[in-house]
């Protein structure tokens, strides 16, 4: 496996596409956006000189790292030879199923096509393809160059020889992949949005504040972010997508997103990459958000 094509030039894809073309794959990112993909590049060329200034890589390793990237708007001209798709584009069920109907017609029948999906049924995701056995779930962690899980998840149909094909590959960029089945939310996002949604509640019922309920996470339960700044990181639209799959999918009332949640969203309080969400993010710094609706 050499050509990898990864759709979505966003958090993600910009991190997914660091890895495989630092272990020397040849990446093929895909955006609708060519600004997104321009953003992507120039985050990846920021990551690599913050890898060089640590010792991690050096010159000739950056260099070669975004040699080893091009990028495309078109997604059939970009998945054009590759052996494996990463798709990492918008959390959203209706333009998956469109990404992967397209993926289907484009790729080569023995391309396996991946997906980083937060909670999104992999299974149903491969229905709309003619091959469900060459589908399967690769949620890779956010940041993609630091952290070290691969949740590997199995749709109904996904084959025994994929499986260990992708657990293997992720082994291969450095990472640990844990198998996992296709259940909404999978297991990491079963566990941690259930946390992030009672800290929002939390705040929304005036337990206590934004920086009193992250410290109490980071110093009581030596998290290495509070929930409510993790949800900023994360991106709060797509915190709320997914504990709307688990409520959707679970049918149990306890995964209802806060009305809080809802709203910051509908308001375009998205969290780090909108410039605010519990917190302000001003000139790369994090400030408290001072906003008495929070209480
Ligand atoms: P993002 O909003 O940062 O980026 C999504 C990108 O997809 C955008 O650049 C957008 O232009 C692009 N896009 C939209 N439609 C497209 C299409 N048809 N073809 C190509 N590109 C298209 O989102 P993100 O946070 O990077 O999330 C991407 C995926 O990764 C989602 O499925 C999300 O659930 C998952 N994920 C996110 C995190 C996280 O912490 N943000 C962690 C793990 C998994």
């Amino acid at each position: 496996m050499q050509n990898i094509a990864v759709i979505g030039a966003g958090t993600m894809g910009n991190g997914i596409a660091h890895v495989f073309a630092m272990k020397g794959y040849s990446v093929h990112l895909i955006d609708i956006s060519q600004d997104a993909l321009d953003k992507a590049v120039a985050t990846i060329t920021k990551n690599l000189d913050r890898m060089i200034a640590k010792e991690k890589i050096d010159e000739a390793g950056k260099t070669s790292t975004l040699n080893n990237i091009n990028s495309f708007t078109d997604m059939s001209e970009g998945v054009q030879g590759v052996d494996l798709v990463v798709e990492a584009a918008t959390e959203n069920v209706d333009l998956k199923l469109k990404i992967f109907a397209a993926l289907e017609e484009a790729c080569d029948p023995n391309t396996i096509l991946a997906t980083n999906t937060s909670s999104i049924s992999i299974t149903k995701i491969a229905a709309v393809t003619k091959r469900p056995d060459k589908v399967i779930g690769m949620h890779f962690m956010n940041p993609v160059p630091v952290m070290k899980l691969v949740e590997v998840i199995r749709g109904y149909a996904t084959s025994d020889e994929v499986t260990s094909t992708i657990m293997e590959l992720s082994k291969n960029l450095g990472k640990v992949p844990t198998e996992v089945n296709d259940y909404p939310g999978f297991v990491a996002n079963r566990i941690l949005m259930p946390m992030i949604n009672e800290a929002i509640i939390s705040l929304h019922e005036g337990v206590a504040g934004v920086e009193e309920i992250d410290t109490v996470m980071k110093l009581g339960m030596a998290h290495p972010m509070g929930p409510l700044q993790l949800a900023d990181f994360i991106g709060l639209d797509v915190c709320l997508s997914i504990l709307n799959v688990l409520y959707d999918g679970l049918g149990n009332p306890k995964y209802a997103p806060c009305p809080l949640l809802v709203n910051m969203v509908m308001a375009g309080k998205l969290g780090r990459k909108s410039g605010e969400g519990f917190y302000v993010y001003t000139k790369g710094s994090k400030e408290l958000v001072v906003a008495p609706s929070f209480a």
